[in-house]
């Protein structure tokens, strides 16, 4: 028995009789003009690379080619459906990941069995199908295979049944199924999920007389390798080092609450403002991590494991987003963007506008990064982070180094959450021929391209402004 299966048991256990309501589904405006029925997909956490390997073998076949969406950083669940949901006016959600640090509680909470029925995660109720209660979720990583076909024949019964227009389920096996499984029992998965599909099709078409799109997507993207840990234990070493220390609460300016995901490649840590920067620093030499951030009036400064450094530097307009920005170098590239900049024609240090730096960074090895970090640190997260950092592909952090030492003999198979590309590209597809899909898409314009009556009369609510977020920098 795994242990990811054994807590999938105790869970069960435990969450049977639990008491929940499920939040109604949140109805969407001018739905119905939508000009033809259209069901939504959401497959967690599966990415680019291998949909486009599925392809190439002939899966997926009546789909377009595959396309990378780009996620949020972190690229994990609970930011990075916040940021796909973003044009329908998710708002905020309370942190990166279940589990954060709450500035009104002054401690990490979330993540519990209890606390899936307390805190409310927006994006969850506009899927008319979706895991909410602890039972569910423990099926999901205790039998990602069982929880994915329940998912799938749950996603059947709704598009048979159900008369709305613009339908969106979730299919949260899939997750567990890389973390614990690995990418050949995935791939196997998938191989099910498309027959399954094109089968669900046949019998709609045989019961409604209407077209059907379908349009896939996921919320992240996966990094299949053997992890090591980056230790709290050295992070802890290496904030004391720098005259600070690792906390439960902030109450002294020395301390610093470290906020411990499941095990991701990336980490959030909480300081008092005018320890952001000492705090970052201290990370450079831990084994594992590869690039530190911390937020500064209008900018993000970063820096690498080899003590490269850089900023960028925003101009946003009234409603908060940026509209141009630039990338000024302090020692040498930490992501190298140089080659991109000037390949297109700019310096480096010199001012791009958002458009520009998407289409040039959309392939690069941390795609998007002024974007993402940009709405990473001041806009999606309503308990924002004070520094942030991105670890080595062949790494992971998290909690509870005991589990982790029990996962990884058991063989934990890959992770997520960096801000590289593995992890960094989700996907979207659809089998609407007629679709022109760009070469990649931005997390927060998926919704734009396919349900465009929706998403305007959302910008026709906030008075033809684009649906942002009015958080300033701190
Ligand atoms: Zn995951």
């Amino acid at each position: 028995m795994t242990l990811g299966r054994f807590f999938g048991f105790f869970f069960l256990f435990l969450t049977v009789s639990c008491g929940f309501h499920r939040p109604p589904v949140t109805v969407l405006p001018d739905a119905e003009k939508e000009p033809e029925k259209i069901l939504f997909i959401a497959i967690d956490g599966i990415g680019y690379e291998m949909m486009h390997e599925l392809q190439k073998e002939g899966y997926f076949s009546d789909f377009q080619p595959v396309v990378p969406l780009t996620v949020t950083f972190p690229s994990a669940t609970t930011i990075g459906f916040t940021g796909i949901f973003k044009p329908l006016d998710v708002g905020l959600v309370p942190g990166y990941e279940s589990r954060f640090y709450s500035y009104k509680d002054n401690e990490v909470i979330g993540g519990t069995p209890g606390d899936i029925y307390k805190i409310h995660v927006n994006y969850k109720t506009y899927f008319d199908a979706f895991r909410h209660t602890m039972h569910e979720k423990a099926v999901m990583y205790a039998f990602p295979g069982v929880a994915g076909k329940e998912d799938l024949m749950r996603t059947e019964k709704l598009l048979l049944e159900s008369p709305k227009k613009v339908i969106m389920t979730y299919l949260g096996g899939t997750d567990g199924a890389q973390h614990l499984l690995g990418r050949n029992r995935m791939m196997r998965f998938m191989i099910f999920v498309d027959r399954f599909i094109t089968r669900m099709k046949k019998r709609y078409r045989l019961l409604h007389d209407e077209p059907l799109k379908v349009v896939l997507f996921s919320d992240h993207g996966f990094h299949f390798d053997r992890l090591k840990m980056v230790g709290t234990g050295e992070i802890e070493k290496a904030l004391n080092t720098a005259g600070l220390k690792r906390s439960r609460h902030l109450v002294d300016e020395n301390d610093v609450v470290v906020v411990e995901y499941g095990l991701l490649s990336a980490g959030v840590m909480m300081t008092h403002p005018k320890q952001r920067e000492k705090a970052a620093r201290s990370l450079t030499g831990v084994d594992g991590i590869d690039l530190v951030f911390w937020p500064e009036g209008k900018r993000v400064h970063m820096v690498n494991s080899e003590g490269e450094e850089a900023y960028f530097d925003y101009h946003w307009s009234q409603g908060g987003k940026p509209t141009k920005y630039r990338y000024v170098p302090v020692s040498g590239d930490p992501l190298d963007y140089f080659p991109i900049i000037s390949k297109s024609g700019y310096a480096s240090g010199d001012w791009i506008p958002d458009g520009r730096w998407k289409k040039m960074t959309a392939q690069a090895y941390y795609p998007d990064a002024g974007y993402r970090l940009y709405d990473s640190f001041f806009n999606l997260v309503e308990n924002k982070a004070s520094v942030m950092f991105s670890v080595k592909p062949n790494y992971q952090f998290g909690g509870f180094a005991a589990l982790a030492g029990t996962y990884l003999k058991f063989g934990h198979k890959g992770t997520h959450g960096g801000l590289f590309r593995d992890t960094s590209t989700g996907m979207v597809m659809t089998d609407d021929p007629k679709m022109n899909l760009p070469d990649a898409v931005r997390y927060d314009e998926m919704f734009k391209l396919f349900l465009p009556q929706v998403t305007r009369a959302y910008q026709r609510r906030h008075g033809k402004r684009e649906i942002q977020f009015l958080t300033q920098p701190h």
